[in-house]
């Protein structure tokens, strides 16, 4: 059965006659007798014990999950975030060596190098899409890999497979945020990732309403992240759980929409004369082309492009949307449009940002549910726009 099925069909653990997945507003659970106590306590018997480590709703969302990525188990945290910090606390130890991809979240690098970078743990950055730099960096053996793929914003890709042969032979686990792609467009577990983990409140959500985290793989990866989790308390809420329960039944749905209507975005975009470069995974000049078509289910719904002009062009373009929103996140209905270089990579340097082609003229899209015509002429008239703007200034 086709995965996304077998999570809409997951049943709620405290079963009941409701058809939807109820939600259960619950601190503490009540025990039959004493001995029921103690053997929940202990574990010897399944069962919930406190919603801060075990809750019917946060357990519903986990097993769906794991349904999706194609694996045995899952532990939902407070945010992106809080996971990240649960794979660190929990996996690496004082002297360890992590890698990171370039290009992946910014507060990830931030929290791996300035925070755990305190407590003796070095976080060193490698291309993501150099096999060689790879190669080098491996012989510092490191004990964790984090990467994303695509990248965010410029749709780099990662070889999962080549990448998890290079961590299993040097004894490193492989950890892919799939938060850009969503388990629908790609699984990163069946191509030898170790852990995949998410920020669920951009596709899973999918309508901008909750702030969580998730991380899925084998029971025996999983299990010591649970024990994190019940001695942090960085837990979900059995509220967000419920909501992106819900989520995860339309994801497949709303992909397919975010998807079809990105296409046609970036070929609309490709064909504009005015438009320097279009990067996204649609692109069939992509020079990973291959491995996107092997390690991708789909495409990606971010999408970006650079306008002629730089910082004043880019920023004449968006501010004259009409309609697609000016917000840094990502996975909404609603179209939104960043300019990566005075926001969310703002903190780079300029030899960083020359170094990982975050120009002043790019701008990112991520593009929602609406109705593509209404899509294009928003960004049409906006680059109208900026083109009088350009044009002014060279005057
Ligand atoms: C948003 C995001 C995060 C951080 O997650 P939060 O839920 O905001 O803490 C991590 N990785 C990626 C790829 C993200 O987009």
């Amino acid at each position: 059965m086709d995965l996304s099925t077998l999570a809409i069909h997951q049943e709620y653990p405290q079963g009941g006659d409701s058809h939807a997945a109820p939600i259960s507003m619950t601190s503490a659970y009540d025990f039959v007798n004493a001995q029921e106590a103690s053997d929940r306590f202990s574990g010897l018997v399944e069962g919930n014990v406190y919603s801060r480590f075990t809750n019917p709703s946060v357990s519903h969302f986990e097993q769906k999950l794991a349904k999706m990525e194609n694996t045995e188990d899952a532990v939902a945290f407070a945010s992106g975030m809080a996971a990240y910090l649960a794979l660190a606390i929990t996996y690496l130890k004082q002297g360890d060596n992590v890698l990171l991809a370039s290009g992946i979240f910014g507060t990830t690098t931030h929290l791996y190098r300035q925070y755990f970078g305190e407590f003796g743990i070095k976080a060193t950055s490698v291309d993501v899409d150099d096999h060689r730099a790879w190669e080098k960096a491996f012989k510092t053996k490191p004990k964790m890999v984090l990467i994303e793929s695509p990248t965010n914003p410029l749709l780099k890709i990662a070889n999962i497979s080549w990448l998890s042969n290079l961590a299993k032979a040097n004894g490193a686990l492989l950890v892919v945020d799939n938060t850009l792609l969503s388990p629908v467009n790609q699984r990163p577990l069946d191509h030898g990732a170790d852990l995949v983990l998410h920020s669920t409140g951009k596709f899973i959500d999918g309508q901008g309403r909750t702030v969580g985290g998730v991380i899925a793989g084998k029971k025996a990866m999983i299990s010591p992240l649970k024990d994190f989790l019940r001695s942090s308390g960085t837990c979900m809420s059995p509220f967000t759980a419920w909501v992106l329960s819900h989520g995860l039944d339309t994801l497949k749905a709303r992909m397919a929409l975010h998807i079809q209507n990105a296409k046609i975005i970036a070929e609309w975009l490709s064909s504009h004369p005015n438009i320097n470069t279009v990067y996204s995974t649609f692109n069939q000049a992509h020079e990973q082309t291959d491995i996107i078509s092997t390690q991708q289910i789909g495409h990606s719904p971010v999408i970006s492009f650079e306008v002629c002009g730089g910082k004043e062009s880019a920023w004449q373009f968006i501010d004259s949307l009409k309609m697609i929103t000016r917000c840094t996140n990502i996975g909404d209905t609603k179209t939104m449009v960043t300019h990566p270089s005075t926001t969310t990579h703002g903190r780079y340097t300029e030899e960083e940002k020359q170094k990982y082609g975050i120009s002043d003229g790019l701008i990112r899209l991520c593009i929602g549910l609406e109705t593509s015509n209404d899509l294009i002429d928003d960004i049409e008239q906006a680059l109208v726009q900026s083109d009088k703007k350009q044009l002014r200034e060279v005057v």
